[in-house]
């Protein structure tokens, strides 16, 4: 195999730059594609995973961000979709860095299980350009993440939320509130795959610490996946309640909505 040689050569390679600087820059694998890395930094995926990632479209919609589908596009002049129209989001403005799938899913359960700061941190870098783009209006003021129940939170040992959160905020200059938010109920184990039993999980499941203050804060609120809305909505009716002036939401990836229907019929 072309690949085992060449982990042979580098591994021979590194042989001679002596003990310290080989245990520092050790070659691996791509934890995505298994191709051998190259790169000197920490970031555990290749470049070729990196630049696969699914994006989203220009065209979204003003409010939740979602694609605007090709018959939707024909049937509806206003910049608002008819889910924002019809359900009423309780957040401003939905954005994400692309669409729930093919590597970008899997890097997202990476970051999930695995606790790989460097990969947060990539994420934080493409967040950045995302939320400074985002209207004037919303600001932000405080960056705050959606948090874990704490029986959750204490099980996996982190969020998985803050590995993107914590550097995304200092590359803003904002603060960090990662327990101004509280999940009174966790979500339950089984899969939710219809949208309405998601919007049933979350409904008061969120509320603000008690003493937090957020009035007339403007917020980015980060989650890592965007499904069906349910989350992002829930979590600002909380904050909105405690006197927020905005929140805006901001995630790595979002499902689009032509994929959960199929998903759902399958
Ligand atoms: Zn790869
Ligand atoms: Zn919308």
């Amino acid at each position: 195999m072309p690949r085992s040689n060449a982990r042979v050569r580098v591994s021979r390679w590194m042989e001679t730059l002596g003990g310290a600087l080989g245990a520092v820059v050790f070659p691996s694998d791509c934890r995505l594609c298994k191709a051998l890395l190259t790169r000197a930094d920490r970031l555990p995926i290749c470049d070729a995973c990196l630049g696969s990632f699914p994006g989203l479209p220009k065209e979204v919609c003003e409010r939740c961000g979602q694609p605007w589908s090709v018959e939707a596009a024909e049937e509806e002049s206003s910049a608002i979709c008819r889910e924002c129209r019809e359900r009423g989001f309780a957040f401003d403005a939905a954005r994400s860095f692309g669409t729930y799938e093919g590597m970008l899913a899997k890097a997202i359960v990476l970051l999930k299980y695995e606790e790989i700061d460097p990969l947060g941190s990539w994420f934080a870098k493409q967040l950045e350009k995302i939320a400074r783009g985002l209207p004037e209006k919303f600001g932000p003021d405080l960056v705050v993440p959606v948090p874990l129940h704490r029986a959750r939170q204490k099980e996996r040992g982190y969020n998985q939320v803050d590995l993107f959160g914590r550097p995304l905020a200092r590359r803003l200059g904002l603060p960090y509130r990662p327990v101004l938010l509280q999940r009174k109920r966790a979500r339950p184990e089984k899969q939710l795959l219809h949208f309405d039993e998601r919007w049933d999980a979350v409904r008061g499941a969120f509320a603000i610490r008690e003493g937090g203050r957020v009035d007339n804060f403007r917020i980015l609120l980060l989650d890592d996946v965007m499904t069906s809305g349910a989350t992002l909505d829930a979590c600002s009716r909380a904050l909105r309640a405690a006197g927020a002036k905005s929140v805006a939401g901001l995630t790595i990836a979002r499902a689009v909505r032509q994929a959960t229907r199929v998903r759902e019929s399958a």
